[in-house]
């Protein structure tokens, strides 16, 4: 007589992995399905150039993300277009990391314009397009709502503030921002890396190079900056610099330059 539970509960506990499993791959609702992607294929180039199954998980992702971090706006309301460009700078430098959560992020907050160091957006000379949060403000990312943009239109160039501020929060995923992002590669590539970081600034110093010079700021910048350019760019990039793209790629887990 024991046997009935035993076998009742083995059916319901079958049912409930059963509906799990179906509730995982179902995704994305169709409807937001077809939103997101039609956004995304107007405006981000990264995703066009995916197959059809990346797009699917790069939905996914955003989703995910969008779900996980509160956006908000401060002097600006915050559109979906917004949203999706969040998310998107957010999950490209991370998306051959398989399903990499962003841990040290709660909220991105959206300013209007460039701004000062007291977070002010209006008057007096404002130059910071995004800051990842120390201190009190930790867990926080702050980006210009015009650089954001600005970053995701055709003139872009080969710069993108959020994804910046984003390989800045990656960077920093294994507690030091230095431009040596451990927690992505093995301890030996971080020699030769640091080694074609300098040889590169060199390079950018003497006016030889067509990096943003903003990358000689220190190591930290030089990844963020150079991998703005290996994203915006990954073609001309590959060109120009093949042992940046090289590192790069092995660093991201992905070959955006591919033909
Ligand atoms: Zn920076």
């Amino acid at each position: 007589m024991i046997l009935l539970p035993i076998l009742i509960l083995c059916g319901l506990i079958a049912l409930y992995f059963l509906f799990i499993n179906k509730k995982k791959s179902a995704g994305l609702p169709v409807e937001l399905r077809d939103t997101y992607h039609l956004m995304l294929n107007e405006h981000i180039s990264y995703y066009q150039s995916l197959n059809e199954t990346e797009k699917i998980r790069f939905q996914g992702m955003v989703n995910d993300f969008l779900r996980d971090v509160r956006i908000e706006g401060v002097g600006t309301a915050v559109t979906e277009l917004d949203k999706l460009f969040i998310a998107s700078s957010a999950i490209i430098p991370v998306f051959g990391f398989g399903n990499w959560k962003y841990q040290n992020l709660t909220d991105v907050i959206l300013y209007p314009d460039t701004f000062d160091k007291d977070y002010q957006f209006e008057g007096g000379d404002r130059n910071i397009m995004g800051m990842v949060g120390s201190g009190y403000m930790n867990g926080k990312m702050l980006l210009s709502r015009s650089a954001l943009t600005k970053g995701f239109s055709n003139d872009a160039g080969n710069e993108n503030a959020a994804i910046h501020e984003f390989v800045h929060l990656l960077d920093k995923a294994d507690g030091a921002t230095d431009g040596i992002p451990a927690s992505f590669f093995t301890h030996e590539y971080a020699i030769p890396w640091l080694q074609l970081m300098h040889q590169e600034m060199l390079r950018i110093a003497a006016g030889d190079s067509d990096i943003n010079p903003y990358a000689l700021t220190n190591e930290a910048e030089f990844l963020a900056v150079a991998a703005e350019y290996f994203f915006e760019q990954p073609l001309a990039f590959k060109n120009k610099h093949p042992e940046l793209y090289i590192q790069l790629s092995s660093i991201f887990k992905q070959n955006p330059g591919q033909a």
